[in-house]
C-alpha cells in the first residue's frame, strides 16, 4: 500500500490563509515517512486530511485509488489512525482497550484467535503486568502504549500516529519507535508519523517532511533533510551536526535564536 498527496491544501474558517498549503509527498509500502516542524505549522492538520476529518483540496491516492473514491466505513478499516489527544475511556481495562481494536472483527463476542492476538500483542507490548488495570488508572505514557497497542490491533494496510512517542521515558520511546519500525518493514505497510525527536526521526524513516508556516521546507531522506541549515530555517534553533556511532546523522542542540526577553 503507498500513499501519495498531491498538492493538499486546507484552511480552517477561522483563519485568514492556509492552515496547510501545497503538501506533497510519497510513502510506499514498508515505509515510513516522518513530519517534523514546529508546533502549530500544521502536521496534525495535515494528518486530519488523509484520515478523511477535513475536507481538503488537491488529492491523496491510496496506492493509484483517489481517497475520496472509499466510503468512510472502507477508509476507516485500511487507515489506522493514532489521534495526538486521546480521550479516557471510562472504566475499562487494558486488555479490553486493545480488544478495541478488534471492534471491526467480531459481531457478539470475540474467537478464542482474537482474544490470542490480543495476549500476543499485549506481551509484544509489554503490557501483561498492566493487563486488569483501568486505563483511567494509568500514568500518560502507559495509556500511550495502550493506545499504540490497540491501533496496531486494528491491523489496516496505512499507520497514521500523531505523536506516539508523547509522554514516554526514552527507554519506551526507543522500544515504541522500534516496534513501529518492524511492524512496518514485516508487515509491508506505509506509516505516517508526527514527531518532536529529530534525532529519532533521523533514525526510524525512510523519508522525512518538514512543515514550516503551513508548507513544506524540506522533504526527503534523513541524511539529506536533517542538518544545521535546515534546523535553522524550521525551529530558529542553532545545531552541531555529527554521524552518531550507528551512522546516523544526528543534531545536539546550542541555542535558540528566538528572541529572549525573560523579565523576572
Ligand atoms: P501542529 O503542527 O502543531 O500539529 P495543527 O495542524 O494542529 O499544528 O494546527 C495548525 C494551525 O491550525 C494552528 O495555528 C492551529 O491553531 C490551527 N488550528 C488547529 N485546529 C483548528 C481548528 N479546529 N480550528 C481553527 N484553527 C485550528
Ligand atoms: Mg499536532
Amino acid at each position: 500500500m503507498s500513499i501519495t498527496l498531491n498538492n493538499v491544501s486546507y484552511r480552517y474558517k477561522k483563519n485568514i490563509s492556509d492552515t496547510i498549503k501545497d503538501i506533497s509527498f510519497n510513502v510506499e509500502n514498508g515505509e515510513i515517512l516522518t513530519i517534523l516542524g514546529p508546533n502549530g505549522s500544521g502536521k496534525s492538520t495535515t494528518i486530519k486530511c488523509i484520515i478523511g476529518a477535513l475536507k481538503y483540496s488537491g488529492n491523496i491516492f491510496i496506492n493509484v485509488e483517489n481517497i475520496d473514491k472509499l466510503s468512510r466505513k472502507e477508509r476507516s478499516k485500511r487507515i489506522c489512525y493514532l489521534p495526538q489527544d486521546t480521550k479516557e475511556l471510562c472504566d475499562l481495562s487494558v486488555f479490553d482497550v486493545v480488544l478495541m481494536g478488534k471492534l471491526d472483527s467480531f459481531r457478539i463476542a470475540p474467537s478464542q484467535e482474537i482474544i490470542n492476538d490480543v495476549e500476543r500483542i499485549i506481551n509484544e507490548f509489554h503490557l501483561s503486568k498492566l493487563v486488569n488495570k483501568k486505563y483511567s488508572e494509568l500514568s500518560g505514557g502507559e495509556r500511550r502504549i495502550v493506545n499504540i497497542a490497540q491501533v496496531l490491533a486494528r491491523g489496516g494496510d496505512v499507520l497514521i500516529l500523531d505523536e506516539p512517542t508523547a509522554n514516554l521515558d526514552i527507554a519506551n520511546e526507543l522500544e515504541v519507535l522500534e516496534l513501529i519500525y518492524s511492524y512496518t518493514k514485516k508487515k509491508k505497510i506505509a506509516t505516517i508519523m508526527v514527531l518532536h525527536a529529530i534525532n529519532m526521526a533521523s533514525r526510524f524513516s525512510d523519508s522525512i517532511v518538514v512543515i514550516k508556516d503551513s508548507k513544506v521546507l524540506k522533504y526527503g531522506t534523513p541524511d539529506s533533510v536533517i542538518g544545521k541549515q535546515t534546523i535553522l530555517e524550521a525551529y530558529d534553533v542553532v545545531v552541531d551536526e555529527y554521524i552518531s556511532s550507528d551512522g546516523v546523522k544526528n543534531i545536539h542542540l546550542i541555542e535558540s535564536k528566538k528572541k529572549k526577553e525573560y523579565d523576572f
